[in-house]
């Protein structure tokens, strides 16, 4: 394995042993690509879902919220084109029986070529399978996997079936009685609940163009391939905005959110060297412009966010098959047009992940004798640590719990803290380390005679004696 890959392997044991991520069903051996957050888990994941609905709808005014159903009504999906469309090429390979898809296969052996030294016939081979994709070429597509003799990992051979679409839309039935029932589809995006309901939050919330609506929530894809932990999974959350503009000015919107995004990633702390953005060649069947905000991720370079150019597609659309007008009277030029749409859409999860693979470092300590200890420690941004303040009596007697337990209720209602008396102080801060906890307070004897306390930075291990009455505030500032 690559150090790389070890790291990765490093921090999925991390997040499991500390809390953050389980397998879904785990006492039955697990459901593939399905996955539950724990205590920790489920606070960080809480923390970025506010860092970026506070980023969208506090800091612009022009943009709402919704929290639409999981549940449409099945025309919808006939509209937005994800029936028809909605699908990746797979292949099998005959000897395996093994899945994959296509655009995976050609993209892992071009990874290789370039870790040989052979960009240019890399960068050729990803031009060629973009072409094809895009012309639907499955016939060339595969003479393309047989030329280049990309095998199967498992089996070793090329003996491939031919490529198929595969619809990555899961169904359900509605109704009791099944022969009564009607097939409906968990969605596979945020956004349609967004576009159906476009008129609803302009009229109510009286927007006026160019405004956003926000939504968060779960979304649904039967992945073919689905492998890298939390990065590909088949429930999955979103972040997604659609911003709905005049018609003509989706050029430069697409240039204002392609920044804005990328400047929210580098507002956590983030170095810009780990994002870089990938021009979408083929583009989606609602797009005139799309690229992908990816990070680097342990396992390289990946999509963590996606900005898209959807024109009037969805609405047009849903005008068409609803028979309802998608209209907006815009009184500034006096005219009445269906919108044109800017959508930002981030994968909750992949965000986590990337905060996790940022946040983790096994760091080697060299302490002042010159010997050298070890620690696991998660860097996050203290605005999205699950816990932002450690209170730990040095001793359960002598009054310092009673001290510790005010800090705590006065603390508790402005911020997440947690409390402990076990173990060793040092043993303590390490465990806060592992869960990523900025600061750590220590109430010791000294404490009843100053009003002082010792303030650990995670970060630096740094410790300094601050007065009691200022912790609050001193931890309020950094995670504000
Ligand atoms: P990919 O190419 O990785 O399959 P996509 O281009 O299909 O992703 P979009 O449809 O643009 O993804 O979805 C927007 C965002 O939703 C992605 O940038 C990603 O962060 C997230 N996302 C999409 N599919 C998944 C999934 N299966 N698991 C977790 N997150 C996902």
């Amino acid at each position: 394995m690559t150090t790389n890959e070890n790291n990765f392997q490093a921090i999925i044991s991390h997040a499991k042993e500390y809390g953050f991520v389980f397998q879904s069903s785990e006492i039955y051996d697990g459901l593939s690509a399905v996955y539950d957050y724990g205590p920790y888990g489920s606070e960080l994941k809480k923390n970025i879902k506010d860092y970026w609905w506070r980023s969208m709808t506090q800091f612009h005014e022009n943009i709402v919220g919704i929290d639409a159903a999981i549940f449409m009504h099945p025309t919808t999906w006939k509209a937005s084109g994800h029936v028809d469309n909605f699908s990746d090429p797979m292949i099998d390979n005959k000897d395996s029986n093994k899945r994959y898809r296509v655009d995976h296969l050609i993209e892992g052996y071009a990874e290789e070529l370039t870790a040989q030294g052979k960009e240019k016939e890399s960068e050729e081979l990803i031009t060629e399978m973009d072409r094809l994709l895009a012309a639907e070429d499955f016939t060339a597509l595969k003479k393309l996997l047989e030329q280049h003799k990309i095998s199967c990992a498992v089996s070793g051979t090329c003996n491939w079936t031919d490529i198929r679409q595969f619809n990555l839309m899961f169904s359900t039935q509605v109704g009791s009685v099944t022969e009564e029932s009607d097939t409906i589809y968990l969605r596979p995006e945020t956004a349609q609940g967004i576009f159906v309901n476009f008129l609803n939050v302009q009229k109510t919330a009286r927007m006026k163009i160019p405004f956003g609506i926000a939504q968060i929530g779960k979304a649904f894809r039967n992945e073919i391939v689905a492998r890298q932990f939390i990065f590909r999974m088949r429930e999955f959350e979103q972040m997604e905005m659609q911003f709905f503009i005049r018609p003509g000015t989706q050029a430069q919107w697409f240039e204002y959110w392609k920044k804005t995004r990328l400047d929210w990633h580098l507002s956590l702390g983030i170095p810009a060297d780990k994002y870089r953005y990938h021009n979408h060649v083929k583009l989606a069947h609602y797009a005139d412009a799309a690229l992908d905000i990816e990070y680097e991720f342990p396992f390289g370079f990946k999509e963590v966010e996606g900005i898209h150019s959807r024109t009037d597609f969805d609405l047009k659309s849903h005008q068409a098959y609803s028979g309802k007008k998608m209209q907006y009277f815009d009184n500034e030029i006096n005219q009445n047009y269906i919108p044109y749409v800017i959508e930002t859409s981030i994968g909750l999860d992949r965000m986590f992940l990337l905060i996790m693979s940022h946040a983790y470092e096994e760091e080697t300590i060299t302490k002042e004798d010159g010997s050298t200890d070890s620690r696991s420690v998660l860097h996050f941004p203290a605005l999205l640590a699950p816990v932002k303040l450690a209170v730990l009596p040095l001793t359960k007697k002598d009054g310092l719990p009673e001290i510790a337990r005010d800090l705590m209720n006065d603390c508790k209602t402005a911020f997440r803290c947690f409390y402990e008396e076990k173990d060793a102080i040092g043993k303590r801060y390490r465990r806060q380390d592992a869960i990523g906890t900025p600061f750590c307070v220590t109430i010791d004897h000294q404490t009843k005679e100053d009003q002082t306390v010792t303030i650990r930075y995670r970060d630096s291990m740094k410790q300094e004696r601050v007065p009691l009455d200022k912790v609050k505030q001193l931890v309020q500032q950094a995670v504000a």
